[in-house]
């Protein structure tokens, strides 16, 4: 029996899984998924995590931000009630937050303010940073080092670049977050080889669905939905590439969750 895995990118809030979020949640503690770091990707569903959260403390918490993408609506009062949000018990990160440069659809200048806001604020607060980075890992690399020394740590979500990326998250003391991209055929193979380099004292895994469905999955959904039950795959497929257990694997970075999150382990646990 594996330790109780924590999905740490989930955007649960999103309106795919409005009609059936419960038998979702049910579904991922069926396989052993009984928590969850809900993410919160801009005001209105940074607003709708919390609620979650409120709804089943024992099983969630979620993150507050606005991701590059939506990084043009930070406008002043925007910014006013994101700080009222993240600073709200429970909200354990600050973002998703960071630079997208792949899809660009907000202007590069409103990214980088943007995220130098977040980053701000996640020192204010003294909590982490749950990162996205997107084709702009050498002006993310230059942000973050002006930060490094504040902040009280982070998690490159959703990481898919190489080793020397995977070398500078490390460097500056970040987690690095391992999706179901690793088992990508066409474009996922080169982590296989990454998360080897990685300690595994800074993985964590997640699905961010409904996102990334692992494109191996046998059989796959109808729907192409990505849900946390799925997140046993991804441990499957990171502890293959790692030569190492699964079981192993679960506990620590299940442990890692904990400790970034400052979310206290059930005595059962410890
Ligand atoms: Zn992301």
């Amino acid at each position: 029996m594996s330790a109780p895995l924590i999905d740490i990118g989930i955007n649960l809030a999103h309106d795919s899984f409005d009609s059936d979020r419960a038998e979702v949640i049910q579904r991922a503690a069926a396989v052993g998924v009984t928590r969850m770091v809900i993410t919160g990707s801009s005001l209105p569903s940074t607003r709708a995590a919390i609620e979650l959260v409120r709804s089943d403390p024992q099983r969630f918490r979620c993150t507050a931000g606005v991701h590059p993408h939506h990084a043009t609506d930070l406008d002043e009062t925007a910014l006013q009630e994101l700080a009222t949000l993240a600073a709200q018990p429970q909200v354990v990160a600050v973002g998703e937050c960071g630079l997208d440069y792949f899809r660009n659809f907000s202007p590069r200048p409103a990214q980088i303010t943007a995220f130098r806001h977040q980053l701000d604020l996640a020192v204010q607060l003294r909590k982490p940073v749950f990162l996205h980075q997107r084709d702009a890992h050498d002006e993310f690399v230059t942000i973050l080092r002006e930060y490094s020394l504040q902040l009280v740590g982070g998690v490159a979500h959703c990481f898919t670049a190489g080793s020397a990326e995977a070398r500078a998250y490390l460097d500056l003391g970040l987690y690095i977050g391992i999706t179901g991209w690793i088992s990508d055929e066409r474009r996922g193979l080169h982590l296989r080889e990454v998360v080897r380099t990685i300690p595994a004292e800074r993985l964590l895994i997640e699905t961010d669905g409904p996102y990334l469905l692992p494109r191996d999955l046998n059989p796959k959904p109808h729907s192409r939905r990505n849900e946390p039950m799925y997140l046993p795959h991804v441990l499957q497929a990171v502890a293959a590439a790692r030569g190492q257990s699964p079981q192993e694997l679960a506990s620590v970075t299940t442990r890692n969750a904990l400790t970034l999150f400052g979310w206290p382990a059930p005595a059962a646990e410890v």
